[in-house]
């Protein structure tokens, strides 16, 4: 069976619409075809200040959030990044392969230093991408199920596994980014043309994945629609309305086309109602589930030690073959 590998980060208290379409909803099915590898990549939310305590209840968070969209524990292997040592080992060796220029190019660095400015960044921010490069190679994954933003860094690890097999031997698979087109880029709601972000959108840009039906309906009826009234699909004039289309195409399995016959000549108040309920009605099930998860940490926790000593093994395999390839003296 072909592997796939894919993360996401414990940076707030939810995943959101973005993190849902864009990855989770992909890796459930996957499970089913590949051998899968889910992980939280904790070691990637220290890139930017962050609050132990805030760090711990996100991991459990997030991991409960995966095993409540529908990953089993039985079928994939669910686990926490840092669980697994071989991962920050490997980032070093490839941080080694990567040049400062080639590592400059990555324009998520661009956009999350723009925050701080660049110079109070840390060198771990800067560093990110090879620490992905890091988790997908180490199980030599054939597939990555990603939003459109991990694109760049995808052709990175590719290009990083290609120069470690050119330098020391045939070793790494390529990966292959599995991006699916409709739902690459769900955007902010307040702001149109940006992607739903945890760690920069607005509470009212965002819809997550564990709030209540108020907020969520509330949030989609302000949602910033274009000027005109009429429901079109129209990215470069109505960001915000095409915005709604894909996430309703999405999640009720309706096509485009068809969503704006049916909501022709009604303007945009009925079509706003449909697209609350379709959120309601995906979010509330995995909210609930999600709570009862968080309700036993001490079976939360069975389940990711679990995955993190399935983990481990696949891991190490590849490392042995790693540190003998670099030249490293096995150590004994
Ligand atoms: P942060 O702002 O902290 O980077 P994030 O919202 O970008 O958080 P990540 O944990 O970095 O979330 O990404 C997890 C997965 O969700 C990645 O595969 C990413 O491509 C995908 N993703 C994130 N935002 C979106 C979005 N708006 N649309 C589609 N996919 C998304
Ligand atoms: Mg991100």
């Amino acid at each position: 069976r072909p592997r796939v590998l894919s993360g996401i980060q414990p940076t707030a208290d939810s995943f959101h619409l973005g993190n849902y379409l864009g990855a989770v909803r992909q890796w459930v099915p996957m499970q089913e075809t590949h051998d899968a590898f889910y992980c939280v990549v904790d070691l990637h939310a220290i890139t930017v200040p962050t609050d132990p305590a805030d760090l711990r209840r996100r991991t459990r968070v997030a991991a409960a959030q995966l095993f409540a969209a529908g990953l089993d524990p039985e079928r994939s292997t669910v686990f926490v990044q840092s669980h697994v040592r071989q991962h920050s080992e490997l980032a070093w060796i490839l941080i080694c392969l990567t040049g400062m220029g080639e590592a400059g190019r990555m324009t998520q660095f661009k956009d999350k230093a723009a925050k701080f400015g660049e110079s109070a960044a840390s060198v771990g921010l800067f560093t990110y991408p090879i620490l992905q490069a890091a988790d997908i190679l180490l199980y030599q994954a054939d597939s990555v199920p990603v939003g459109a933003d991990q694109k760049q860094h995808l052709e990175l690890t590719r290009d990083l596994a290609q120069r470690f097999n050119h330098r020391y031997g045939e070793l790494f698979t390529l990966p292959a980014p599995y991006i699916p087109k409709e739902v690459e880029k769900i955007t902010d709601l307040q702001d149109p043309t940006a992607k739903m972000s945890k760690s920069s959108s607005s509470p009212a840009g965002i819809l997550d994945l564990l709030d209540q039906p108020g907020p969520l309906r509330k949030k989609v009826m302000r949602a910033v629609t274009d000027t005109g009234s009429e429901v079109l699909f129209d990215e470069e004039n109505k960001p915000g309305v095409s915005n709604l289309l894909r996430i309703q195409s999405a999640l009720t399995g309706t096509p485009i086309p068809e969503l704006v016959a049916r909501y022709e000549g009604q303007g945009y108040g009925t079509f706003k109602k449909d697209v609350a309920e379709a959120v309601v009605e995906t979010f509330t099930p995995i909210r609930e589930r999600t709570e009862k998860l968080l309700a036993d940490e001490a079976e939360l926790d069975r389940l990711l030690a679990i995955g993190g000593r399935r983990a481990r093994e696949v891991a190490e395999e590849t490392m042995e073959r790693v540190r003998d390839k670099v030249g490293f003296l096995a150590s004994r």
